[in-house]
């Protein structure tokens, strides 16, 4: 516990004097003045109290341009700014709404002297590349940050949140908060370990993080794995261009970049294609059980560490020609070869009331929509591994589902068929769904049994639909890229499509649609575009414009 001001810095044999010699020396050329209220229940002794109004002291001493002032908490100030905790540290609120409860010493006096600089400076000191993040913001947010004086890693959090609040003071408001002085505060959010970052109420972020990580973490809502720093040039130069961010364009990034070609990821949807909303894989090698998001937040920072990644951005052309010039909707690349692992979508049952009832109770994703669902009755339509999986993951968070599949047996892996009847989950074979009802939600669902011939209604408050993947090949098309029956994208073994520097990888090759896989053949094409890069097949081949695809 912290009952002098010596204690700030951590040296038993301190003196009021040095710390505050030391405090005129930080704060002595202030531009700006600023106030600092410390609301206390006056008529009790409170060591935190007592202690923080001692540090005020020595602060103002120290830099009399901060005004320091001490309110009781029953006093008309503390109502209007609904303050009931004692002691409340309150800084300046013309300036921003930062509240500090508790004292804000030991480890937290370092946080908090870079606060009085921020204020007295009026500058929060956010790094060039984290300033967008905070520009993206549009909703307000009430941030909550748990400290302790003995802990080291939590004043680089306070200090995040500090930032924060100064540079957008119009939605970002911020409450540090020593769970020694309040454990009462730690117990209602279960903050046992600190330092704990809630945004709304909301836990976003365990530990200290980068500034660019806890920006990402507030603007999101929910802790952030890594930072893509915002690429504002309209041209930009490459070797490689790598069009889709899943497991084989990540995975292509990192074997381009490790090779020396400077590569470049495009990404239009979501980092990590339909891994990011798999709930839980259990066969990528090295990792006996992981959830599909972690595995993509794993596999984008690694890739950041070689790669740029390029993300909400959707290449609109590719134009063939020495270098080859793709363009997006933000900009100009130019590159030497480009890889298409472009993935593959949804594929949809095409029936009537799907696609009206979509985001209400029609869905394609059980591990986003799953959780809406707990107590309630729905279908999963399908019998591969998808379905299987989707239908596994939601009996297990409380849903009842039921595998509706249109044949006698289940393409899905033995084991996965296995779980399913350990878990007694109803597979209705040989049935096909034929229309989807509901006004304004899904209530009821049209099966036909095939073998009959007879049509039944199954009510229902959702349809899962996991009926394989449509590859997205529109730029391939446009592109004039030769593609296979199945409608996937015609490659050799090396990668290399029909036109000479465009090469694919992953799902939209068709094949085993396995993360593995489709790692595996990010790192191959990436390889072969890095020896076609060393010795160009299409110079070689005078006029043959291209290799055979199988
Ligand atoms: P899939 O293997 O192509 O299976 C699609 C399923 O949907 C099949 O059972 C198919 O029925 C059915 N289907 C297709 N069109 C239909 C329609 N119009 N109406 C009714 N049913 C229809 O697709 P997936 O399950 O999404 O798997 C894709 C790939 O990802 C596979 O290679 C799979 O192994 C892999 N994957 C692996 C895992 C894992 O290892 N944990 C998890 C998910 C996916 P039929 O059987 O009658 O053709």
């Amino acid at each position: 516990m912290m009952n002098s001001a010596r204690d700030i810095t951590g040296q038993d044999d301190a003196q009021a004097g040095d710390v505050r010699d030391l405090l005129q020396k930080i704060l002595a050329r202030l531009p700006h003045s600023f106030s600092l209220e410390l609301f206390v229940r006056e008529g009790e002794v409170e060591s935190f109290a007592e202690s923080t109004w001692e540090f005020l002291r020595l602060v103002n001493e120290a830099a009399p341009r901060i005004r320091i002032e001490r309110l009781d908490l029953s006093g008309q100030r503390a109502g209007e700014l609904g303050i009931t905790r004692s002691p409340t540290l309150v800084f300046d609120t013309e300036v921003a709404s930062i509240r500090w409860l508790g004292a804000p010493l030991g480890e937290e006096a370092r946080a908090f002297v870079q606060a009085l600089l921020m204020f007295g400076y009026r500058d929060s000191g956010l790094k060039e590349d984290s300033r967008p993040i905070l520009e993206r913001l549009e909703k307000s947010r009430q941030l909550m940050i748990f400290v302790s004086p003995t802990c080291p890693y939590c004043p680089q959090q306070a200090v995040n949140g500090i930032r924060a609040a100064l540079a957008r003071p119009d939605l970002v408001s911020l409450e540090i908060i020593d769970i020694q002085a309040f454990p009462d505060l730690a117990e209602e959010y279960k903050a046992f370990s600190v330092p704990m970052s809630f945004a709304n109420r909301v836990l976003i972020a365990q530990g200290a993080q980068p500034e660019e990580l806890f920006l990402t973490s507030v603007l999101n809502m929910e802790q952030a794995a890594y930072f893509i720093p915002e690429t504002r040039s309209e041209r930009m130069e490459t070797d490689v261009v790598i069009i889709g961010g899943g497991p084989a364009g990540l995975t292509a990034g990192i074997y381009a970049s490790r090779s020396g070609l400077k590569t470049v990821v495009v990404e239009k949807g979501q980092l990590g294609g339909q891994v990011a909303t798999t709930p839980v894989v259990e066969n990528y090698p090295g990792l006996t059980q992981i959830g599909g998001k972690s595995l993509v937040d794993i596999m984008v920072s690694h890739a950041l560490e070689y790669v740029r990644i390029l993300p909400d951005e959707e290449v609109l052309d590719i134009a063939r020609g020495e270098p080859i010039t793709v363009t997006t909707n933000r900009r100009t690349l130019t590159a030497r070869a480009v890889i298409l692992a472009t993935g593959a979508r949804y594929r949809q049952l095409n029936i009537p009331g799907e696609a009206r009832l979509a985001g209400r109770g029609v869905s394609y994703c059980s591990t986003c929509d799953g959780p809406l669902f707990k107590g309630r009755s729905v279908l999963m339509v399908g019998g591969g591994d998808s379905a299987v999986t989707e239908a596994l993951h939601l009996h297990q968070i409380g849903v009842q589902v039921t595998l509706v599949h249109r044949r006698a047996e289940l393409r899905a892996q033995k084991h996965l068929v296995g779980s399913l009847q350990e878990q007694d989950i109803p597979v209705l074979y040989e049935t096909v769904l034929e229309e989807i009802k509901g006004e304004d939600r899904v209530r009821e669902a049209v099966v036909r049994d095939k073998a009959g011939g007879r049509t039944r209604s199954l009510p229902c408050d959702g349809v899962f639909i996991a009926i394989g993947y449509e590859p997205a090949v529109d730029l391939a098309r446009k592109i004039g890229l030769e593609l296979t029956p199945d409608g996937f994208i015609k490659r050799d073994a090396r990668h290399r499509t029909n036109l000479p520097g465009i090469y694919s990888a992953g799902d939209v090759e068709g094949g085993y649609k396995q993360i593995v896989t489709a790692a595996g053949q990010g790192a191959e094409a990436a390889i072969s575009v890095f020896e076609d890069l060393v010795s160009p097949y299409w110079s070689n081949q005078t006029k043959q414009t291209a290799p055979q695809v199988s």
